[in-house]
């Protein structure tokens, strides 16, 4: 059985049947058995039971958030913006499969024409940070497209993907076209990535798994598409509005407890304006409401496990400059304070490693052209962050930063319709946006002899 558990009491939440490569080939097998139906329901069908789907998860939003709040220790509030996000992801692409266009080619002799054909059966790996939005990023444009999907969440948090299923089923998703698997990743998720009739693999966690993933896909030629670790840039020039910079700055780590890949991790900052940007930062982080994850004022909550927590503690040891603490409940739970280290050089380890948790190096930079070299500096490119009043400079940098997603006087990284993806280390392909079904479709050719 898996003990699920619950992060703010280190108690044990629930349990349920761990899968094992039995479980994930009679998984595999039901969304081969379900796939010729499901990609021959027509577009408008298809289109109206993934309305259907949105309006079931929507009607089921609360308790869903409830649940992850528990399990993945985030607050509430974060939790129902995600549960949110959910049902828009569904909504967004039920538009998908009635405008799912091909085009028309000028050749001689003939008319030709390409079609987006569904892959077939889909494995979906998905990590404990952002249980089921993540998960409903990869399912909705997947299930759209025609393919079936076998989804393996993360043993940590497996309980909304688990609801998933039955809700889906409920809400007219064929049988076998959604199945879920818990078990761990490198028994149920392994088996999906060597499986020969699964066409593809998306997948998001570590950079370390995305690569060994990448290496055994190759031996069925699978497509893959990887979202994975970053250490990401939040570049505040001097002439930014400082105020704003710094109030916004904290949540862009310390959101989700940092356990987030979009997590801004590495705060550069002019040094002039250093000063005047640490004080009002350690305001702002020492106002950070740390706690129960159900208490409607919390901001931020608990680490996902004790191993997690052993592992952000590695890098605040007695030798790392600590300018900024803020503060955590004592007692059972996996708390870490949110943490500020100042001053930091590109190469040390708390700035090249991803930490995921709630740790910001800041790191002081003299111009533009150092600033670009140090935020680029790095084997991540997923997200980043441009503060400045100067619209030239916000472009030039925006442009010359090497990550997939960037800001310019705001931290957001993710909206359901715009491509959410990484350079460099940071992954492989694009979800959201219109950008995602071009990973869950292959395209065919068609020439007729006229
Ligand atoms: P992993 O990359 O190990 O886990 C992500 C998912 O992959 C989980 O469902 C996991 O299963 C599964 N998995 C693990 N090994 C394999 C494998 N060999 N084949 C197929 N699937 C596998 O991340 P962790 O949970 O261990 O977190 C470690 C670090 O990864 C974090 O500290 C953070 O730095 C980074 N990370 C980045 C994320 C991101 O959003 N980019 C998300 C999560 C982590 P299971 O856990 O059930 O065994």
């Amino acid at each position: 059985m898996i003990q699920v558990v619950e992060p703010a009491t280190a108690e044990v939440m629930a349990e349920l049947p761990r899968a094992g490569v039995e479980e994930t080939d009679a998984a595999v097998a039901r969304a081969k058995a379900a796939f010729p139906a499901w990609r021959a329901v027509s577009p408008g069908d298809r289109a109206g039971r993934l309305r259907d789907l949105a309006d079931a998860l929507d009607s089921r939003r609360e308790d869903l958030a409830r649940t992850e709040a528990r399990n993945a220790g985030k607050p509430i509030g974060d939790a129902r913006a995600e549960m949110e996000m959910v049902v828009d992801t569904f909504r967004y692409y039920a538009g998908a499969p009635e405008r799912l266009l091909g085009d028309t080619i000028p050749v001689a002799g003939g008319v030709d024409m390409t079609f987006r054909e569904p892959l077939g059966v889909v494995g979906l790996i998905v990590p404990w940070n952002f249980p089921l939005v993540i998960a409903s990023w990869k399912l909705a444009p997947a299930l759209a497209a025609g393919n079936t999907v076998v989804l393996k969440p993360a043993e940590l948090t497996p309980l909304t993907a688990v609801e998933f299923e039955k809700i889906a089923v409920a809400a007219g998703i064929p049988d076998g076209a959604v199945n879920v698997v818990p078990g761990p990743g490198s028994v149920c998720g392994q088996r999906l990535v060597e499986h020969p009739d699964v066409a593809k693999v998306a997948f998001t966690g570590s950079t370390e798994v995305g690569r060994r993933i990448a290496e055994s896909a190759a031996g069925t030629i699978k497509r893959v598409t990887l979202e994975l670790g970053g250490k990401s840039a939040n570049v505040v020039f001097a002439d930014a509005d400082l105020e704003e910079a710094a109030a916004a700055a904290p949540l862009a780590v310390f959101g989700n407890a940092g356990q987030d890949c979009c997590a801004r991790s590495r705060i550069l900052v002019e040094r002039s304006a250093l000063d005047r940007f640490m004080e009002r930062l350690e305001e702002t982080v020492e106002g950070l409401k740390v706690g129960d994850p159900l208490d409607e004022s919390s901001e931020m909550g608990p680490l996902i496990s004790e191993d997690q927590r052993s592992t952000v503690s590695a890098y605040v040891d007695g030798e790392a400059p600590v300018a900024i603490r803020g503060s955590a409940p004592e007692g059972p739970g996996f708390w870490f304070p949110p943490t500020v280290l100042c001053p930091v050089g590109n190469d040390d380890r708390a700035a090249r490693e991803e930490i995921f948790g709630p740790v910001a190096v800041v790191i002081p930079f003299r111009d533009e052209e150092e600033a670009l070299r140090l935020a680029n500096d790095t084997i991540y490119g997923l997200s980043g962050s441009i503060w400045t009043r100067d619209g030239a400079k916000a472009m030039r940098a925006a442009r010359a930063m090497e990550t997939g997603v960037i800001s310019i006087n705001s931290n957001t990284s993710v909206r359901v319709t715009t491509p959410f993806g990484g350079f460099k280390q940071s992954g492989v392909g694009r979800e959201l946006g219109p950008h995602a079904l071009d990973h869950y479709t292959e395209v065919k050719n068609v020439f007729v002899a006229t």
